[in-house]
């Protein structure tokens, strides 16, 4: 089993341990805010199970039915999941508005307290495991993942806080209120995770500055050719697709076109990891002068 194999599955094991440990909260205690805190953790949970896609299916090779591989699967698990986040936030939202217009005393928030505590220590214990595997296994994404799940911590610190000070101060309105602030947070990150995957099933261009570095790539490692044009790029997961047109002299050999093609399509290998790189080749009176200008 490889490391990422591994860690994903322990983000799924942990997420839904919290996520049991937080409802048990909000159930021995009524508090609508450890509820709020408790569905937060639906997101981690999405993220874990994206991740487990992205490894298993995602990371697939491609097959006759799928030539072009498997990456959309990633997008399409964390679409359905950001969803459910935003219907997780909104079922919130509405707890809370009853729960501002008819605040009610918690049962047992002591115990429940720390029931919940106890599934934020777990959290912070597993971040700090993520930061530091991902720093080992050169991971930006692990590490990503275990600052996410850090500031998580920090929030649902926030939310015990604010449970401890209603218990206090006896003004338990303050529960439902932090109830209603996590929820727009939630909101927010699934918004988020939808848009984010909605742009990669809908094959947005790589960013500018890859952009920037493909182009560059093509006018230094082309020589002998007179440009390219109509360059086309577009990822998917981890792959990025990138297409052009290359004009060469129509007196050229296959040969000799074949050997500044595979030029390129090595160099963007190198500035681009996971590049798939498709060329056409047309002779010079095809030339639309717009394009890139290909150095001799
Ligand atoms: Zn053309
Ligand atoms: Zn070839």
């Amino acid at each position: 089993m490889s490391a990422a194999l591994k860690l994903a599955i322990g983000s799924l094991a942990v997420g839904i341990v919290v996520l049991g440990l937080k409802m048990l909260a909000w159930w021995m205690t009524g508090s609508v805010a450890l509820l709020s805190d408790a569905l937060e953790s639906t997101v981690n949970l999405a993220t874990a199970f994206a991740a487990l896609v992205a490894i298993r299916v995602a990371a697939r090779p491609a097959d006759a039915g799928h030539p072009f591989g498997h990456h959309k699967a990633e997008f399409f698990s964390a679409v359905l999941e950001g969803v459910m986040i935003i219907v997780a936030a909104l079922f919130i939202l509405r707890e809370a508005y009853d729960g501002i217009l008819a605040p009610r005393a918690l049962d047992a928030p002591i115990e429940g307290l720390l029931v919940n505590g106890a599934a934020t220590a777990l959290n912070a214990v597993w971040a700090f495991v993520l930061v530091r595997r991902g720093r080992a296994l050169k991971s930006p994404a692990l590490v990503a993942d275990g600052r996410h799940l850090w500031t998580d911590v920090v929030t649902s610190a926030g939310v015990a806080a604010g449970v401890l000070l209603a218990l206090l101060t006896g003004w338990w309105i303050l529960d439902p209120l932090m109830a209603g602030l996590v929820a727009v947070n939630i909101l927010w990150s699934g918004w988020r995770v939808v848009k984010e995957s909605l742009s990669g099933l809908m094959d947005e261009a790589v960013p500018e500055e890859t952009l920037a570095l493909i182009r560059e790539v093509i006018s230094t490692e082309a020589a002998g050719a007179v440009e390219a044009h109509d360059l086309r790029t577009r990822h998917a997961g981890s792959a990025t697709f990138v297409e052009f047109h290359l004009v060469v002299p129509g007196g050229m050999t296959v040969f000799d076109a074949h050997e500044i093609c595979d030029r390129v399509e090595a160099g963007i290998g190198k500035a681009v990891p996971d590049a798939r790189v498709t060329i056409h080749v047309e002779p010079e009176h095809k030339s639309k002068h717009t394009g890139i200008v290909v150095l001799d």
